[in-house]
């Protein structure tokens, strides 16, 4: 990679005047991508192009808008090789996701149309009309387990809403920033509408000061929190933050093995890092909860774990940090009386997935652990499983797998969840439906289907062609 690849400003690329940095192949540590952050000038500078190109893209017509993004999801697909490479190597997951990771990329584009029309198009009835308007430059971060996906899903609503945006990709995975704006400038995207600053936090951190109209952050509930308060007492600025979970999986009653498979891609599809990944699994006391676990230690037995490019179900997690951390948390859970059915096993950033009972335990840190390790709790019955799914502050995803209708109206009542499945994985989530949940997981600004929402403020108007007087009662 160039180290051109720093700083996409106003149409052009240039180095950045920050620290230098490099991605790692987690898989085999070799350096993928070298650069330099950008200072916070650049990103100021950034910013500024951001702005002064704004107002002319919200001009465009929506339709001219539509087929610029249009072309972008041509783009991207006829660079979808080269753009499933940069993000595996980057950050470890399989060509095979990262390749559907590219499919999603193009996919939202139609989403975001059908979205936009819908939820912030245009009305008119009679003398009342509705428009929506942009709120003008918004800084987009991205998290490192879908480096494509998930900011492409704040930019392309918020262009098509006539935004401009600067985009601050993950210091872990760098690379795909320049492929996305390769197909922007394919598209014919206006020099200056997306903008993009590479670097960690320093970087980020001169992206908030900034003289931003919105922040479109997905990421953790630490750094979203501490954003949230950055922003307090700023109601002008937008905030959209979509935050991680500590998802519960309810697993009751069906056929065991389609249960335990349903537990296992749950938790350790992408390495366990998902955001929707089920972190807690919540079985009956007895034969049912039993066999589940033996069904599942089957299937981790049988789970294939390599480098990004062989045909394996899970590559290693983000870096030999990360790795690190779910050993520490393993240790963790063991303090607070958790008993380790299939132990943390590393071998530098690959981490095997394990599987720990927690039934015994207390005060078990209510912490979102973004790796391959599933908790298993034992409920009583059926009312203790919800009651302990709902032990959490979080609330992004959760399932329940059962073949009755009524503890899944139960369940669909109770659980706390803005993504709530039955019988499929809790990692299942469409672009066609709100994406986001309450609690730290969130601050109720969901995206993919509804950020059309966040994208854009609603002008409400009672319009007449001609003046005519209002109702004068009292004048005389
Ligand atoms: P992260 O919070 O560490 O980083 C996200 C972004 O914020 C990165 O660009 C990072 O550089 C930046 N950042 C982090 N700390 C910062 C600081 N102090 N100042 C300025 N910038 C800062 O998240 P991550 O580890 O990249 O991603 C994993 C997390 O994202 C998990 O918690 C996961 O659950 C969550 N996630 C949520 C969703 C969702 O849609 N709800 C989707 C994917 C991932």
């Amino acid at each position: 990679m160039s180290k051109t690849e720093d700083i996409y400003s106003g149409g052009k690329w240039s180095e950045g005047q920050g620290d230098p940095f490099e991605s790692l192949c987690p898989a085999t540590g070799e350096s993928v991508w070298q650069g330099h952050a950008a200072s916070a000038d650049q990103v100021n500078e950034a910013v500024a192009k951001a702005r002064a190109a704004q107002p002319k893209w919200a001009a465009v017509q929506r339709e001219a808008r539509i087929r610029i993004l249009e072309k972008y999801a041509d783009a991207l697909k006829s660079k979808a090789e080269d753009i499933a490479y940069a993000i595996s190597r980057d950050m470890g997951k399989p060509l095979w996701e990262a390749r559907t990771e590219v499919g999603a990329m193009a996919g939202k584009v139609g989403h975001s149309i059908r979205a936009q029309a819908e939820r912030a198009g245009d009305k008119s009835d009679g003398g009342l009309s509705l428009t929506h308007r942009p709120h003008g430059v918004m800084a987009v971060f991205g998290p490192f387990n879908f480096p494509g996906h998930l900011p492409n899903g704040h930019i392309i609503p918020a262009l098509l809403a006539g935004n401009a945006c600067v985009f601050k990709p993950s210091e872990l995975t760098p690379s795909v920033a320049a492929l996305m704006v390769a197909a922007f400038e394919e598209a014919g995207l206006p020099k200056g509408c997306l903008n993009v600053v590479q670097g960690g936090r320093e970087t980020g951190q001169a992206l908030l000061n900034a003289d931003i109209n919105g922040l479109l952050f997905t990421g953790s509930a630490t750094t979203g929190t501490a954003f949230h308060k950055h922003f307090a007492g700023r109601p002008n600025i937008i905030l959209a933050l979509e935050m991680g979970g500590n998802n519960p999986l309810i697993v009751w009653d069906g056929d065991v093995q389609a249960a335990a498979d349903i537990a296992f891609f749950s938790a350790y599809i992408t390495a366990g890092q998902r955001c929707t990944c089920a972190r807690r699994l919540i079985l009956p006391e007895g034969k049912f909860g039993n066999q589940v676990i033996s069904a599942l230690k089957t299937r981790i037995g049988q789970t294939t774990i390599g480098k990004w490019d062989e045909e394996v179900f899970m590559g290693p997690v983000a870096s030999k940090r990360s790795a690190q951390m779910a050993e520490e948390f393993e240790a963790e859970l063991i303090k607070s009386g958790g008993d380790p059915i299939v132990p943390v096993k590393t071998d530098g950033a690959f981490v095997h997935p394990a599987l720990i009972d927690m039934s015994g335990a207390s005060n078990v840190a209510d912490e979102e652990l973004f790796g391959p390790l599933l908790q298993v709790y034992r409920a009583k019955d059926f009312d203790a499983a919800i009651q302990k799914a709902n032990d959490t502050r979080f609330g992004l995803s959760g399932g329940l797998v059962s073949e009755n209708a009524d503890l899944w109206e139960q369940a669909s009542l109770q659980m706390k969840a803005g993504i709530l499945n039955w019988n499929k994985p809790t990692t299942g989530a469409a672009s066609s439906l709100p994406f986001g949940g309450p609690g730290l997981s969130g601050n109720f600004r969901p995206g993919a289907y509804y950020a059309a929402d966040y994208c854009a403020w609603p002008q409400a108007g009672q319009v007449a062609k001609t003046p005519s007087s209002p109702p004068m009662v009292g004048i005389k």
